[in-house]
Protein backbone atom coordinates (compact mmCIF):
# COMPACT_ATOMS: atom_id res chain seq x y z
CA UNK A 1 0.00 0.00 0.00
CA UNK A 2 1.31 3.22 -0.91
CA UNK A 3 1.64 6.40 1.15
CA UNK A 4 -1.47 7.85 -1.24
CA UNK A 5 -3.45 5.00 -0.01
CA UNK A 6 -2.28 5.22 3.68
CA UNK A 7 -2.91 8.65 3.36
CA UNK A 8 -6.69 8.72 1.66
CA UNK A 9 -7.72 5.53 3.89
CA UNK A 10 -6.52 7.54 7.22
CA UNK A 11 -8.71 10.94 5.82
CA UNK A 12 -11.37 8.61 4.96
CA UNK A 13 -11.80 6.83 8.27
CA UNK A 14 -11.19 9.84 10.22
CA UNK A 15 -13.91 11.70 9.32
CA UNK A 16 -16.19 8.28 9.42
CA UNK A 17 -15.42 8.24 13.02
CA UNK A 18 -16.04 11.89 13.22
CA UNK A 19 -18.97 12.11 11.76
CA UNK A 20 -20.45 8.75 13.97
CA UNK A 21 -19.03 10.24 17.09
CA UNK A 22 -20.99 13.34 16.81
CA UNK A 23 -24.25 11.51 16.03
CA UNK A 24 -23.91 9.64 19.04
CA UNK A 25 -22.99 12.47 21.18
CA UNK A 26 -26.52 14.04 19.37
CA UNK A 27 -28.69 10.78 20.45
CA UNK A 28 -27.46 10.79 23.79
CA UNK A 29 -28.69 14.45 24.50
CA UNK A 30 -32.00 13.78 22.57
CA UNK A 31 -32.63 10.96 25.12
CA UNK A 32 -31.41 12.71 28.12
CA UNK A 33 -33.37 16.02 27.52
CA UNK A 34 -36.54 13.66 26.21
CA UNK A 35 -36.83 15.94 23.44
CA UNK A 36 -40.08 16.40 21.23
CA UNK A 37 -40.82 14.80 17.86
CA UNK A 38 -39.01 17.69 16.10
CA UNK A 39 -35.89 17.16 17.77
CA UNK A 40 -35.98 13.18 16.75
CA UNK A 41 -36.73 13.62 13.06
CA UNK A 42 -33.96 15.88 13.34
CA UNK A 43 -32.02 12.61 14.54
CA UNK A 44 -33.33 10.40 12.15
CA UNK A 45 -31.81 12.79 9.89
CA UNK A 46 -28.72 12.96 11.15
CA UNK A 47 -28.07 9.50 10.99
CA UNK A 48 -29.15 9.17 7.47
CA UNK A 49 -26.58 12.16 6.81
CA UNK A 50 -24.03 9.79 8.35
CA UNK A 51 -25.02 6.68 6.24
CA UNK A 52 -24.89 9.35 3.16
CA UNK A 53 -21.90 10.81 3.99
CA UNK A 54 -19.65 7.34 5.13
CA UNK A 55 -20.94 5.84 1.09
CA UNK A 56 -19.74 8.93 -0.56
CA UNK A 57 -16.17 9.16 1.49
CA UNK A 58 -15.89 5.25 0.08
CA UNK A 59 -16.95 6.12 -3.04
CA UNK A 60 -14.77 9.45 -3.70
CA UNK A 61 -11.79 7.07 -2.11
CA UNK A 62 -11.91 4.60 -4.47
CA UNK A 63 -12.89 6.89 -7.45
CA UNK A 64 -9.59 8.34 -6.51
CA UNK A 65 -7.64 5.63 -6.79
CA UNK A 66 -9.10 4.97 -10.21
CA UNK A 67 -8.23 7.69 -11.78
CA UNK A 68 -4.96 6.97 -10.30
CA UNK A 69 -5.15 3.85 -11.60
CA UNK A 70 -5.84 4.71 -15.08
CA UNK A 71 -2.79 7.16 -15.22
CA UNK A 72 -0.29 4.07 -14.08
CA UNK A 73 -2.35 1.24 -15.10
CA UNK A 74 -2.55 -0.02 -11.10
CA UNK A 75 -5.08 -1.72 -9.33
CA UNK A 76 -6.50 0.36 -6.65
CA UNK A 77 -7.55 -1.06 -3.19
CA UNK A 78 -11.17 -0.87 -3.83
CA UNK A 79 -10.59 -3.43 -6.42
CA UNK A 80 -8.05 -5.80 -4.51
CA UNK A 81 -10.70 -5.52 -1.52
CA UNK A 82 -12.60 -7.76 -3.89
CA UNK A 83 -9.00 -9.67 -5.25
CA UNK A 84 -8.66 -10.53 -1.22
CA UNK A 85 -12.36 -12.32 -1.18
CA UNK A 86 -12.07 -13.89 -4.50
CA UNK A 87 -8.70 -15.76 -2.81
CA UNK A 88 -11.05 -17.96 -1.05
CA UNK A 89 -11.95 -19.70 -4.67
CA UNK A 90 -9.84 -22.76 -5.18
CA UNK A 91 -6.21 -21.67 -6.84
CA UNK A 92 -4.69 -23.58 -8.95
CA UNK A 93 -1.25 -22.95 -7.14
CA UNK A 94 -0.89 -23.07 -3.12
CA UNK A 95 0.56 -20.45 -0.62
CA UNK A 96 2.88 -22.23 2.03
CA UNK A 97 3.98 -19.14 3.81
CA UNK A 98 5.40 -19.42 7.64
CA UNK A 99 2.37 -17.94 9.90
CA UNK A 100 4.46 -15.50 11.15
CA UNK A 101 5.30 -13.88 7.43
CA UNK A 102 3.56 -10.77 6.29
CA UNK A 103 0.22 -11.52 4.23
CA UNK A 104 -1.08 -8.04 3.14
CA UNK A 105 -0.75 -6.78 -0.09
CA UNK A 106 2.39 -6.22 -2.03
CA UNK A 107 2.73 -3.43 -4.31
CA UNK A 108 5.15 -3.73 -6.61
CA UNK A 109 2.91 -1.87 -9.34
CA UNK A 110 5.17 1.42 -9.98
CA UNK A 111 8.57 2.28 -10.09
CA UNK A 112 8.99 4.11 -6.67
CA UNK A 113 12.19 4.55 -5.93
CA UNK A 114 12.04 4.42 -1.86
CA UNK A 115 14.49 2.03 -2.09
CA UNK A 116 17.04 5.31 -1.64
CA UNK A 117 15.02 6.84 1.47
CA UNK A 118 18.09 5.42 3.53
CA UNK A 119 21.05 6.64 1.73
CA UNK A 120 20.23 10.11 2.07
CA UNK A 121 18.96 9.85 5.34
CA UNK A 122 22.28 8.75 6.43
CA UNK A 123 23.55 11.77 4.44
CA UNK A 124 22.15 13.55 6.93
CA UNK A 125 22.24 17.62 6.71
CA UNK A 126 24.90 16.99 3.70
CA UNK A 127 21.95 16.68 1.34
CA UNK A 128 19.59 19.28 3.10
CA UNK A 129 18.46 22.41 0.76
CA UNK A 130 17.60 25.73 2.52
CA UNK A 131 15.51 28.06 0.45
CA UNK A 132 14.92 31.76 1.81
CA UNK A 133 11.58 33.58 1.25
CA UNK A 134 13.12 36.01 -1.06
CA UNK A 135 15.05 33.50 -2.67
CA UNK A 136 14.08 32.48 -6.63
CA UNK A 137 10.85 34.71 -6.94
CA UNK A 138 11.49 35.51 -10.27
CA UNK A 139 10.40 33.41 -13.95
CA UNK A 140 14.23 33.66 -15.20
CA UNK A 141 17.41 31.93 -14.32
CA UNK A 142 19.68 32.82 -17.28
CA UNK A 143 18.41 34.86 -20.15
CA UNK A 144 21.27 34.45 -21.88
CA UNK A 145 20.75 30.93 -22.51
CA UNK A 146 18.04 28.78 -24.83
CA UNK A 147 16.50 27.65 -21.80
CA UNK A 148 16.22 30.47 -19.92
CA UNK A 149 14.77 28.71 -16.66
CA UNK A 150 17.48 25.92 -16.49
CA UNK A 151 19.01 27.15 -13.20
CA UNK A 152 22.88 27.34 -13.48
CA UNK A 153 23.53 25.88 -10.61
CA UNK A 154 22.00 22.65 -12.13
CA UNK A 155 23.11 22.90 -15.09
CA UNK A 156 26.50 22.54 -13.54
CA UNK A 157 25.64 19.76 -11.14
CA UNK A 158 24.95 17.89 -14.66
CA UNK A 159 27.45 18.11 -16.66
CA UNK A 160 30.25 17.39 -13.69
CA UNK A 161 28.47 14.45 -13.10
CA UNK A 162 27.79 12.98 -16.54
CA UNK A 163 32.02 14.02 -16.86
CA UNK A 164 32.29 11.60 -13.29
CA UNK A 165 30.08 8.91 -14.38
CA UNK A 166 31.52 8.87 -18.05
CA UNK A 167 27.72 8.14 -19.12
CA UNK A 168 27.21 10.94 -21.59
CA UNK A 169 28.91 13.76 -23.63
CA UNK A 170 27.56 17.32 -23.00
CA UNK A 171 29.84 19.11 -24.92
CA UNK A 172 28.27 21.03 -27.60
CA UNK A 173 24.72 20.05 -26.03
CA UNK A 174 22.41 22.55 -25.15
CA UNK A 175 20.74 21.11 -21.61
CA UNK A 176 16.94 21.74 -21.37
CA UNK A 177 15.38 20.94 -17.91
CA UNK A 178 12.00 19.59 -17.45
CA UNK A 179 9.21 18.67 -15.13
CA UNK A 180 10.46 14.89 -14.73
CA UNK A 181 11.64 13.44 -17.88
CA UNK A 182 8.01 13.00 -18.82
CA UNK A 183 7.71 16.48 -19.66
CA UNK A 184 10.57 16.46 -21.57
CA UNK A 185 9.35 13.28 -23.33
CA UNK A 186 6.07 15.36 -24.23
CA UNK A 187 8.11 18.46 -25.31
CA UNK A 188 10.10 15.98 -27.26
CA UNK A 189 7.66 14.96 -29.55
CA UNK A 190 5.98 18.63 -30.17
CA UNK A 191 9.71 19.66 -31.40
CA UNK A 192 10.60 16.92 -33.68
CA UNK A 193 7.04 16.28 -35.52
CA UNK A 194 7.06 18.03 -38.64
CA UNK A 195 4.68 20.75 -38.02
CA UNK A 196 2.75 20.43 -41.31
CA UNK A 197 2.45 17.31 -42.15
CA UNK A 198 -1.32 16.00 -43.37
CA UNK A 199 -0.61 12.64 -41.04
CA UNK A 200 0.89 12.93 -37.82
CA UNK A 201 3.72 11.18 -37.32
CA UNK A 202 4.23 7.56 -35.98
CA UNK A 203 5.70 6.77 -32.87
CA UNK A 204 7.39 3.16 -32.05
CA UNK A 205 9.24 1.76 -29.45
CA UNK A 206 10.79 -2.20 -29.52
CA UNK A 207 8.49 -4.47 -27.44
CA UNK A 208 8.74 -4.54 -24.40
CA UNK A 209 8.54 -0.95 -23.86
CA UNK A 210 8.05 1.57 -21.37
CA UNK A 211 4.13 1.62 -20.02
CA UNK A 212 3.86 5.08 -20.42
CA UNK A 213 5.05 5.89 -24.08
CA UNK A 214 1.69 5.21 -25.91
CA UNK A 215 -0.50 6.65 -23.01
CA UNK A 216 1.50 9.84 -23.23
CA UNK A 217 1.47 10.08 -27.25
CA UNK A 218 -2.03 9.34 -27.54
CA UNK A 219 -3.13 11.61 -24.35
CA UNK A 220 -4.26 14.60 -26.38
CA UNK A 221 -5.19 12.91 -29.72
CA UNK A 222 -2.58 15.18 -31.48
CA UNK A 223 -2.46 15.91 -35.01
CA UNK A 224 1.17 16.17 -34.92
CA UNK A 225 2.01 12.14 -33.76
CA UNK A 226 0.57 9.13 -32.95
CA UNK A 227 1.80 5.72 -31.41
CA UNK A 228 2.59 2.94 -33.77
CA UNK A 229 3.53 0.30 -31.29
CA UNK A 230 6.63 -1.99 -31.43
CA UNK A 231 9.37 -0.95 -33.69
CA UNK A 232 10.19 -4.09 -35.10
CA UNK A 233 7.35 -4.53 -36.63
CA UNK A 234 7.50 -1.10 -38.13
CA UNK A 235 8.20 -1.30 -41.67
CA UNK A 236 6.78 2.20 -43.39
CA UNK A 237 8.84 3.95 -46.19
CA UNK A 238 8.16 7.60 -43.92
CA UNK A 239 9.35 9.84 -41.10
CA UNK A 240 8.94 8.17 -37.37
CA UNK A 241 10.18 8.50 -33.88
CA UNK A 242 11.94 5.72 -32.39
CA UNK A 243 12.10 5.84 -28.71
CA UNK A 244 15.45 3.98 -27.26
CA UNK A 245 15.62 3.42 -23.94
CA UNK A 246 18.42 1.83 -22.59
CA UNK A 247 19.06 -0.28 -20.29
CA UNK A 248 15.06 -0.97 -21.03
CA UNK A 249 12.43 -0.10 -18.86
CA UNK A 250 10.73 -2.95 -18.06
CA UNK A 251 12.75 -5.76 -19.16
CA UNK A 252 16.53 -4.44 -18.21
CA UNK A 253 18.69 -5.03 -21.46
CA UNK A 254 20.87 -2.35 -23.28
CA UNK A 255 19.28 -1.20 -26.76
CA UNK A 256 19.89 0.18 -29.68
CA UNK A 257 17.71 1.48 -32.31
CA UNK A 258 15.97 -1.34 -33.99
CA UNK A 259 14.33 0.73 -37.06
CA UNK A 260 17.41 2.09 -38.42
CA UNK A 261 15.57 3.84 -41.88
CA UNK A 262 16.85 6.97 -42.93
CA UNK A 263 13.76 9.46 -41.95
CA UNK A 264 13.75 8.07 -38.33
CA UNK A 265 14.50 10.98 -35.49
CA UNK A 266 15.93 8.62 -32.26
CA UNK A 267 14.88 10.16 -28.75
CA UNK A 268 17.40 7.92 -26.10
CA UNK A 269 15.77 7.75 -23.13
CA UNK A 270 18.73 6.80 -20.31
CA UNK A 271 17.04 7.37 -17.00
CA UNK A 272 18.55 4.00 -15.86
CA UNK A 273 21.92 4.68 -17.54
CA UNK A 274 23.88 4.92 -14.23
CA UNK A 275 26.55 2.10 -13.00
CA UNK A 276 24.10 1.06 -10.03
CA UNK A 277 22.12 -0.51 -12.85
CA UNK A 278 24.31 -1.37 -15.95
CA UNK A 279 28.12 -1.49 -16.84
CA UNK A 280 28.96 2.10 -18.15
CA UNK A 281 30.70 1.24 -21.96
CA UNK A 282 31.28 4.63 -23.28
CA UNK A 283 29.49 8.24 -23.07
CA UNK A 284 26.24 8.03 -24.78
CA UNK A 285 26.73 10.28 -27.22
CA UNK A 286 23.38 10.89 -29.59
CA UNK A 287 21.19 13.97 -30.83
CA UNK A 288 18.56 13.56 -28.00
CA UNK A 289 19.13 12.22 -24.93
CA UNK A 290 16.91 12.24 -21.71
CA UNK A 291 17.75 11.43 -18.01
CA UNK A 292 16.31 11.94 -14.92
CA UNK A 293 16.99 12.31 -11.01
CA UNK A 294 13.90 10.07 -10.52
CA UNK A 295 16.13 6.73 -11.58
CA UNK A 296 19.57 7.83 -10.62
CA UNK A 297 19.57 9.32 -7.08
CA UNK A 298 15.43 8.40 -6.65
CA UNK A 299 14.34 11.94 -6.43
CA UNK A 300 11.10 11.12 -8.41
CA UNK A 301 9.20 13.44 -5.89
CA UNK A 302 11.44 16.48 -6.89
CA UNK A 303 9.75 15.83 -10.78
CA UNK A 304 13.21 17.04 -12.28
CA UNK A 305 14.78 15.71 -15.60
CA UNK A 306 16.62 16.83 -18.09
CA UNK A 307 17.40 16.50 -21.71
CA UNK A 308 21.27 17.03 -23.38
CA UNK A 309 20.22 18.13 -26.95
CA UNK A 310 22.56 18.44 -30.39
CA UNK A 311 19.90 21.00 -32.52
CA UNK A 312 19.53 24.15 -31.25
CA UNK A 313 15.77 24.37 -33.20
CA UNK A 314 15.22 21.39 -31.05
CA UNK A 315 16.35 23.05 -27.60
CA UNK A 316 14.13 26.01 -28.71
CA UNK A 317 11.03 24.40 -29.57
CA UNK A 318 11.28 21.97 -26.33
CA UNK A 319 11.49 25.30 -24.37
CA UNK A 320 8.91 26.73 -26.10
CA UNK A 321 6.46 23.73 -25.24
CA UNK A 322 7.53 23.68 -21.25
CA UNK A 323 6.94 27.85 -21.53
CA UNK A 324 3.67 27.23 -22.64
CA UNK A 325 2.37 24.31 -20.16
CA UNK A 326 4.25 25.29 -17.08
CA UNK A 327 6.25 28.92 -17.94
CA UNK A 328 9.58 26.99 -16.90
CA UNK A 329 10.44 24.37 -13.98
CA UNK A 330 10.45 24.70 -10.26
CA UNK A 331 13.41 26.45 -9.25
CA UNK A 332 12.95 25.26 -5.62
CA UNK A 333 13.05 22.08 -7.44
CA UNK A 334 15.98 22.62 -9.32
CA UNK A 335 18.40 23.75 -6.59
CA UNK A 336 17.34 20.63 -4.56
CA UNK A 337 18.31 18.56 -7.46
CA UNK A 338 21.76 20.42 -8.13
CA UNK A 339 22.22 19.53 -5.06
CA UNK A 340 21.89 16.06 -4.74
CA UNK A 341 23.73 15.72 -7.69
CA UNK A 342 26.54 17.93 -6.03
CA UNK A 343 26.38 15.50 -3.02
CA UNK A 344 26.61 12.37 -5.58
CA UNK A 345 29.65 13.52 -7.30
CA UNK A 346 31.26 14.74 -3.90
CA UNK A 347 30.71 11.45 -2.49
CA UNK A 348 32.84 9.71 -4.89
CA UNK A 349 35.24 12.87 -5.47
CA UNK A 350 36.08 13.69 -2.05
CA UNK A 351 35.30 10.39 -0.08
CA UNK A 352 37.46 11.52 2.57
CA UNK A 353 34.60 13.76 3.64
CA UNK A 354 32.03 10.56 3.91
CA UNK A 355 31.95 7.69 6.02
CA UNK A 356 33.40 4.54 4.69
CA UNK A 357 30.82 2.77 1.62
CA UNK A 358 29.23 6.11 1.42
CA UNK A 359 29.81 6.71 -2.49
CA UNK A 360 26.59 6.96 -3.98
CA UNK A 361 27.07 4.29 -7.07
CA UNK A 362 28.99 2.32 -5.15
CA UNK A 363 26.49 1.67 -2.07
CA UNK A 364 23.75 1.36 -4.28
CA UNK A 365 25.46 -0.98 -7.11
CA UNK A 366 25.90 -3.22 -3.93
CA UNK A 367 22.43 -2.87 -2.86
CA UNK A 368 20.89 -3.68 -6.16
CA UNK A 369 23.43 -6.53 -6.51
CA UNK A 370 22.58 -8.04 -3.75
CA UNK A 371 18.30 -7.80 -4.30
CA UNK A 372 18.78 -9.40 -7.74
CA UNK A 373 20.60 -12.59 -5.99
CA UNK A 374 17.66 -12.51 -3.15
CA UNK A 375 15.38 -12.50 -6.29
CA UNK A 376 17.41 -14.93 -8.64
CA UNK A 377 17.21 -17.34 -5.22
CA UNK A 378 13.56 -16.61 -4.54
CA UNK A 379 12.27 -17.83 -7.74
CA UNK A 380 15.13 -20.42 -8.46
CA UNK A 381 12.56 -21.67 -4.53
CA UNK A 382 9.49 -21.42 -6.17
CA UNK A 383 10.51 -23.04 -9.63
CA UNK A 384 7.47 -21.24 -11.32
CA UNK A 385 9.22 -18.70 -12.58
CA UNK A 386 11.92 -17.23 -14.62
CA UNK A 387 13.88 -13.85 -15.38
CA UNK A 388 16.23 -12.80 -17.79
CA UNK A 389 19.85 -13.47 -18.39
CA UNK A 390 21.69 -10.66 -18.91
CA UNK A 391 25.66 -10.65 -20.47
CA UNK A 392 28.74 -9.39 -18.44
CA UNK A 393 30.89 -6.47 -19.41
CA UNK A 394 33.07 -4.03 -17.36
CA UNK A 395 31.93 -0.70 -16.06
CA UNK A 396 34.18 2.05 -16.68
CA UNK A 397 32.99 4.15 -13.89
CA UNK A 398 33.30 1.55 -11.23
CA UNK A 399 35.45 -1.12 -13.14
CA UNK A 400 33.26 -4.10 -11.76
CA UNK A 401 32.52 -6.53 -13.63
CA UNK A 402 28.69 -7.48 -14.19
CA UNK A 403 25.63 -8.10 -15.98
CA UNK A 404 23.01 -5.69 -15.91
CA UNK A 405 20.60 -5.62 -12.46
CA UNK A 406 17.73 -3.36 -13.46
CA UNK A 407 15.28 -1.32 -11.24
CA UNK A 408 12.35 -3.80 -12.64
CA UNK A 409 12.42 -7.13 -12.65
CA UNK A 410 11.02 -8.99 -15.97
CA UNK A 411 9.41 -12.12 -14.91
CA UNK A 412 8.11 -14.80 -16.73
CA UNK A 413 4.94 -17.00 -15.00
CA UNK A 414 6.48 -20.65 -16.25
CA UNK A 415 4.01 -23.51 -17.37
CA UNK A 416 0.44 -23.36 -17.27
CA UNK A 417 -0.26 -19.40 -15.99
CA UNK A 418 -1.08 -17.38 -19.12
CA UNK A 419 -1.98 -14.43 -16.63
CA UNK A 420 0.77 -13.52 -14.19
CA UNK A 421 -0.36 -10.43 -13.23
CA UNK A 422 -3.74 -12.03 -12.16
CA UNK A 423 -2.03 -15.13 -10.66
CA UNK A 424 0.46 -12.96 -8.48
CA UNK A 425 -2.34 -10.51 -7.49
CA UNK A 426 -4.15 -13.99 -6.58
CA UNK A 427 -1.22 -13.57 -3.95
CA UNK A 428 -1.48 -9.95 -3.58
CA UNK A 429 1.55 -8.63 -4.94
CA UNK A 430 0.60 -6.15 -7.56
CA UNK A 431 2.72 -6.21 -10.82
CA UNK A 432 2.06 -4.52 -14.24
CA UNK A 433 1.26 -7.31 -16.91
CA UNK A 434 2.95 -7.67 -20.07
CA UNK A 435 0.32 -6.19 -22.20
CA UNK A 436 0.91 -2.60 -20.85
CA UNK A 437 4.05 -2.89 -22.19
CA UNK A 438 3.28 -4.63 -25.81
CA UNK A 439 4.19 -7.58 -24.67
CA UNK A 440 2.81 -11.30 -23.64
CA UNK A 441 0.79 -11.44 -20.49
CA UNK A 442 3.11 -14.32 -19.13
CA UNK A 443 5.26 -11.57 -18.00
CA UNK A 444 5.07 -8.92 -15.27
CA UNK A 445 7.34 -6.09 -14.19
CA UNK A 446 8.23 -5.48 -10.83
CA UNK A 447 9.60 -3.17 -9.03
CA UNK A 448 13.21 -4.02 -7.79
CA UNK A 449 13.29 -0.14 -5.96
CA UNK A 450 10.69 -0.09 -3.17
CA UNK A 451 11.99 0.13 0.85
CA UNK A 452 14.38 -2.96 2.33
CA UNK A 453 10.93 -4.09 4.27
CA UNK A 454 8.58 -4.45 0.99
CA UNK A 455 11.06 -5.93 -0.88
CA UNK A 456 12.03 -8.67 1.80
CA UNK A 457 8.27 -9.30 2.05
CA UNK A 458 8.22 -9.88 -1.36
CA UNK A 459 10.97 -12.10 -1.78
CA UNK A 460 9.75 -14.58 0.99
CA UNK A 461 6.41 -14.94 -0.56
CA UNK A 462 7.58 -15.34 -3.96
CA UNK A 463 9.61 -18.07 -2.84
CA UNK A 464 6.95 -19.83 -0.88
CA UNK A 465 4.28 -19.82 -3.74
CA UNK A 466 4.57 -23.33 -5.52
CA UNK A 467 2.66 -25.83 -7.84
CA UNK A 468 0.26 -28.06 -5.47
N1 LIG B 1 11.49 7.11 -18.92
C1 LIG B 1 11.53 5.90 -18.38
C2 LIG B 1 12.09 4.78 -19.17
C3 LIG B 1 11.03 5.68 -17.10
O1 LIG B 1 11.05 4.46 -16.57
C4 LIG B 1 10.52 6.76 -16.36
C5 LIG B 1 10.02 6.60 -14.95
N2 LIG B 1 9.27 5.48 -14.72
C6 LIG B 1 10.47 7.99 -16.97
C7 LIG B 1 10.97 8.14 -18.25
C8 LIG B 1 9.84 9.17 -16.29
O2 LIG B 1 10.65 9.72 -15.34
P1 LIG B 1 10.29 11.06 -14.57
O3 LIG B 1 9.96 10.67 -13.18
O4 LIG B 1 11.52 11.88 -14.67
O5 LIG B 1 9.16 11.74 -15.28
Amino acid sequence: MNIQHIARSKTAKTAAFSTLFSVFKILMLVRELKMDLRTMILGHFLVISLALNVGFLYRDYCKGNRHYQEFFGSKNECKNASVTLLEASPQPFSSSSSSKAFDGIIDLDHGDPTMYEKYWQQMGDKATVVINGWQFISYFSDVRKVCWFLEPEFANAIIRLHKLVGNAITEDRYIVVGTGSTQLFQALLYAVSPPNSSEPISVVSAAPFYSSYPLITDFLKSGLHKWAGDAYTFNKDEPYIELVTSPNNPDGFPRQAVVNQKQGILIHDFAYYWPQYIPISSPADHDIMLFTVSKSTGHAGSRTGWALVKDIEIAKKMTEFIVLSTIGVSKDSQIRAAKILQVVSDSHQYKGDFKEGQAFFERNYSHMARRWKQLRDAVNMSKLFSLPDFPTSSCTFSGHTFGSQPAFAWLKCEGEIDDCESFLRGHKILTRGGKHFGSSEKYVRISMLPRDETFNQFTERLSSISSS
